[in-house]
């Protein structure tokens, strides 16, 4: 039977829900705002940048009065929907870090480094039962000239101090046994795997048992200025009440923003996931995989994978699908082409898996900027502080972001403030109708890059010369 007709067959009985919000587990939500209150902070948004903001500012200063407002439930967005791939890289990974910052890009490596292991510091500190693995990351080569990049990333990693193994086909196959490996680097440092899901409702336990009240399934409206001048305060309307706070953190990320000027720069992609029924032991072996680590090939359109805690495999990526006009929501979501074709990959990728099921599907925004990494801003007056644009690499990055977008408002001068990356924002993307031609001219480039073994193109050379680009 062809990868193709083996993944019909395995998608037969696929849910289109998300694997890690699909346990009884999950919180149940709490009331949404039907009154007005006046407190020190908000925060909008009840994914991890949301979740990070109002931890830090509670541990800070534990008499500040925070309500964090989220339009649905706690991890309903990108927070809850990710692959779980938590890593120290505030930057997207190295090359971009030094394509975009090389004067800073070793502050920003020991800046990420601290930032992980704070992370990881506050899910013992709190309890947080989301399985967090220090597996590392294998990156693997599926053709001649990503083998070739693979040698050239190691030389990269290891001139910024980074550990990195290259290894050859025989080796790649030995820790993960895929016919399609012809290498492989491996890096043992700086990637954790957990569960999304339970770090965001962890948090959310942890940030509720310190004071912060939740209101969920509560959107902000609008948000305007009072007071005159200087920075003295907001008041974010809802659907039933409205908050008064001398402060606001807006972490909205990918979703229609409640300030208009973050969508010039953030715009969301869609990624698509899919996750097996538990591999039994003899599929475990045939496939080999013991060290658990994170996988992901070396393409411009790239798969990542990992397993579950419950020894299922988590299979994403490849396409990043953009909606004209911004759109994100239910119509948006599901697209069988694109599963049925991530499923294909797989059984390509590990044939000896036939006869294996996938039990979910679904897919995330994205929110992606032109040097794909956060950007920050400030706005009514100084008041209001937002984080928002992570691309595919924002579980860690988000707490990072929430620092900085604290520090921003509460006008704190400190080390992450004086960042290059933090003064200066993106490249805008165009508006519509602009944007989403722009934004198919990209991917198309891209797909024939990888076509054409990794030569750029002169659309992609012309955005390069700019540092601008596309990606999830
Ligand atoms: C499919 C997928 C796979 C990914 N894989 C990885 C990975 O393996 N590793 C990695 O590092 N990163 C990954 N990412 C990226 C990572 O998940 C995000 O960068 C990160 O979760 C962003 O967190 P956030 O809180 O900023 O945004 P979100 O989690 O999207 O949270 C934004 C929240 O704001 C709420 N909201 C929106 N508008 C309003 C409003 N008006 N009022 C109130 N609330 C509002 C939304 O409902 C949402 O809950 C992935 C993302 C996706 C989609």
């Amino acid at each position: 039977m062809s990868a193709e007709a083996i993944a019909t067959l395995a998608l037969a009985e696929t849910r289109p829900e998300v694997f890690w919000l699909d346990r009884p587990e999950r919180p149940e939500p709490s009331p949404c705002l039907d009154t007005d209150l006046n407190v020190d902070l908000v925060v909008v948004g009840g994914g991890f940048t949301g979740l990070w903001t109002a931890l830090t500012a509670i541990e800070a200063d534990p008499g500040r009065s925070i309500v964090v407002l989220e339009a649905d439930t706690i991890a309903f967005g990108a927070s809850g929907r990710n692959g779980g791939f938590c890593e120290a890289s505030l930057t997207h990974g190295l090359e971009n870090g030094v394509g975009h910052w090389p004067a800073e890009v070793d502050k920003l490596l020991h800046l990420g480094d601290g930032n992980l292991q704070g992370l990881l510091d506050a899910i013992d500190r709190h309890d947080i039962g989301c399985s967090p693995e220090p597996t590392g990351a294998l990156n693997v080569a599926v053709t001649p000239w990503q083998a070739d990049s693979l040698v050239d990333s190691a030389s990269l990693h290891e001139a910024h101090g980074m550990s990195v193994t290259l290894l050859d086909a025989a080796s790649t196959r030995s820790q993960v046994n895929s016919p399609t490996y012809l290498g492989g680097a491996w890096h043992p440092d700086g990637v954790v795997m957990l569960d999304p899901a339970r770090l965001a409702w962890g948090l959310r336990r942890a940030v509720e048992s310190l004071g912060v009240r939740f209101f969920e399934n509560t959107p902000a409206r609008s948000i305007e200025a009072i007071g005159g001048g200087g920075p003295t305060g907001v008041r974010i309307r809802t659907d039933a009440g409205a908050v008064t706070a001398r402060r606001a953190v807006v972490a909205t990320n990918a979703f229609r923003p409640p300030i208009r000027r973050i969508r010039r720069y953030v715009a969301p992609v869609y990624d698509h996931v899919l996750v097996t029924e538990p591999l039994s032991a003899d599929q475990l072996s045939a496939i080999g995989w013991s060290n658990r680590q994170g996988l992901s090939d070396m393409g411009s359109q790239f798969h990542y994978y990992r397993l579950t805690a419950d020894d299922r495999i988590l299979w994403g990526g490849w396409d990043a699908l953009y909606h004209f006009g911004n759109r994100v929501g239910p119509a948006v979501e599901h697209s069988p082409g694109t599963s049925r074709m991530l499923a294909t990959h797989f059984f390509e990728t590990f044939p000896q898996l036939e006869g294996l099921s996938f039990t979910h599907r679904w897919s995330g925004p994205i929110a992606t900027t032109s040097r794909f990494t956060c950007a920050w801003g400030t706005s009514h007056n100084g008041a209001v502080a937002w984080a928002a644009g992570y691309t595919g690499l924002g579980v860690a990055a988000s707490r990072f972001g929430a620092r900085v977008a604290l520090d921003l408002v509460d006008g704190r001068a400190t080390e992450r403030t004086e960042l290059e990356m933090v003064r200066r924002s993106p490249f805008p993307f165009p508006p519509e109708p602009l944007r989403w031609p722009a934004i198919q001219i990209t991917r198309r480039a891209i797909q024939r890059s990888d076509q054409r073994d990794g030569k750029r193109g002169p659309w992609l050379a012309l955005l390069d010369k700019f540092g601008i680009g596309f990606d999830s």
